[in-house]
């Protein structure tokens, strides 16, 4: 049973749409939530600090619809909806309906809408470095990381010296792992990753070879997927203990949705097999 924090049909006047003369014109859009927030605490404390203050929801969603100019209403429903749950951390979940009652459509209506689910993803990644300052460029990542607009760092674990792999002859590794929560699609925050890694002065040159910063996705929710940019889980988990050990530090319970394991099985299990 989940608890609701509805608003309905919040009116913004506003340039959204593909025609010109919605841009400057402008018209009427109704904006409708159903945020799911978990209501025990303030029903008991009676405190709005331990809700989610609907006004400044309102406020905060009639500033960003008239500041900002989409064309559909699907990309207006995934910006809102990522403001908010970026701004909102007590939102588990939000349901986004806006309504156009003015639709240009040349035929009479009601309202065309668009509704769209979206909650944030929990994310691990694994950050490693082993050229020059490296504690230096794994902090700075994750200063990085937590000022990006659309992700926020949650845990960090304690950084572990590890010997190179790869056959490469090269300077020790500083390995760690970060948990994230973020409204970026995974190919997204791959890029918003390579960004931060470019920033560090990362070059590719010898696959396996020195880096200044290496940020690699683990785990996004209990995602699977595999393409030609993308292996979720990141393939090489179970058999990396420079991964395991500081991830079963942060999130020993977590499961592995493709091996049927917990970080702490698979942990145990990976201790004297080679580090590749
Ligand atoms: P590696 O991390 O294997 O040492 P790179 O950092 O150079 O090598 O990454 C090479 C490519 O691996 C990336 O450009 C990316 O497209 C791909 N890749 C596949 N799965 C993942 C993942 N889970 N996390 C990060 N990169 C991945
Ligand atoms: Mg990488």
């Amino acid at each position: 049973m989940a608890d609701y924090i509805r608003i309905r049909d919040l009116e913004v006047y506003a340039n959204h749409g593909v025609f010109k003369e919605e841009n400057t014109l402008g018209q009427k859009f109704l904006f409708s939530f159903e945020m799911e927030v978990d209501m025990k605490r303030a029903g008991v404390s009676d405190n709005l600090d331990d809700s989610v203050n609907y006004g400044e929801v309102c406020r905060k969603v009639h500033d960003f619809a008239k500041a900002n100019t989409y064309r559909l209403l699907e990309a207006l429903a995934e910006s809102v909806s990522r403001m908010l749950l970026m701004e909102f951390p007590q939102i588990i979940s939000l349901k986004t309906e806006i309504k156009k009652p003015w639709a240009p459509v040349g035929l009479p209506l009601d309202t065309v809408s668009v509704e769209i689910m979206r909650s944030r993803h929990q994310v691990y990644l694994s950050i490693g470095s082993n050229m020059g300052n490296k504690e230096a460029y794994l902090k700075n990542a994750i200063q990085e990381l937590d000022e990006h607009p659309m992700i926020h760092v949650r845990q960090v674990s304690d950084f572990l010296v590890t010997e190179p792999y790869g056959g490469v002859e090269q300077d020790d590794f500083l390995n760690g792992c970060v948990e994230l929560e973020t409204v970026l699609y995974p190919e997204e925050l791959l890029d918003a990753l390579h960004e931060i890694e470019q920033h560090a002065g990362r070059t590719r040159e010898i696959h396996w070879g020195p880096r200044t910063l290496d940020l690699d996705i683990l785990f996004y929710d209990d995602l699977i997927m595999d393409t030609e940019n993308l292996t979720i889980p990141h393939r090489e988990i179970p058999l990396r203990d420079f991964v395991l050990s500081p991830l079963s530090e942060i999130a020993p319970d977590l499961y592995h949705p493709v091996l049927n394991k917990t970080i702490l099985q698979l942990k145990d299990e990976c201790k004297g097999k080679s580090g590749i």
